[in-house]
């Protein structure tokens, strides 16, 4: 059995999509759903499902793609800033397993609030730190 992406058929053509923006190896377009102004989608044409298992090269040509839509957002739309979001599995809310980045042009007094509220929780800062920092000694 095997699943269909959807995002592979918006590359292959197959299922409809608002392109707006692709190069041989990227490709941008609205999503079904766009959650605010100028809410688009970046993504690779090739299917990988996450950063975990991007490799170096898929990383970097999302990278100019996600400049190249940034830029565009800017001029065409009068875009000031863009905020860049990613999920990888589903423990981080990854809602189509084809790594994806949603890119949300932002605008002065546009009362979007985008930035994480985290829950307060307690955790020993020091022993995360402990786990994560390379010692060179
Ligand atoms: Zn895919």
């Amino acid at each position: 059995m095997s699943i269909i992406c959807i995002f592979c058929e918006i590359v292959k053509n197959t299922e409809p999509a608002d392109i707006i923006w692709e190069d041989r190896y990227s490709i941008c377009f609205a999503p079904l759903k766009m959650e605010s102004f100028g809410h688009v989608l970046v993504l690779p044409k090739r299917h990988v499902k996450d950063i975990f298992v991007a490799d170096k090269s898929d990383l970097t040509k999302i990278a100019g793609a996600l400049k190249a839509v940034s830029k565009i957002l800017k001029s065409k739309l009068g875009a000031t800033g863009v905020n860049i979001f990613n999920a990888n599995d589903h423990s981080a809310q990854q809602s189509v397993n084809h790594l994806h980045f949603h890119v949300i042009p932002r605008f002065p007094d546009d009362k979007l609030d985008l930035w994480p509220h985290f829950p307060k929780k307690k955790f020993d800062k020091k022993q995360i730190l402990k786990s994560l920092i390379k010692k060179y000694d």
